[in-house]
């Protein structure tokens, strides 16, 4: 099995945006291509909402899936329009897996994106 070291290493170098949150969607975690995609640093995210980065044009319906899904222990994908601290507006290939604890209770949520923009 591998040392926990390098599972930590290898979520940090990751070329996708990877953050851990807690059930709130709250940041706890952020590794460095989130920070790159998203031109937040460490510093200025773990605290913060998901939603920070909504450009509040995705359509409701779309979070409401989202929720949905994620209520009932599902994982979710899809296509967000997403701002930048700069506030440059991006599109986001996301997908969300809630973390379940040994109960099945929901402890936290994996977000995984990349930035989409050119592909389209
Ligand atoms: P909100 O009021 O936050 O949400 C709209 C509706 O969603 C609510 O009325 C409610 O029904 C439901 N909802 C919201 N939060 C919860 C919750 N914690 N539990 C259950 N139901 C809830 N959004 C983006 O726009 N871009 C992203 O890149 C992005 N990444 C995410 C990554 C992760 C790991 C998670 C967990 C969420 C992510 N979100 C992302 C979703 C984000 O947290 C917001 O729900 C979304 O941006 C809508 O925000 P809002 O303020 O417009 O609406």
């Amino acid at each position: 099995s591998l040392p926990p070291e390098v599972y930590r290493q290898a979520v940090s170098q990751a070329d996708l945006a990877i953050s851990i949150t807690d059930p709130a969607a709250r940041i706890l975690y952020a590794n460095e291509s989130f920070s790159r995609i998203t031109g937040y640093g460490r510093d200025d995210i773990v605290g913060l909402n998901e939603s920070v980065l909504s450009n509040h044009t995705t359509p409701r319906e779309v979070y409401a899936d989202m929720w949905t899904a994620l209520r009932a222990r599902r994982p979710w994908s899809g296509k967000l329009l997403n701002k930048r601290k700069c506030g440059d507006v991006y599109l986001a290939e996301l997908s969300i897996t809630p973390v379940l604890d040994a109960a099945g209770e929901i402890t936290h949520y994996l977000g995984m994106h990349r930035d989409v923009t050119e592909l389209h």
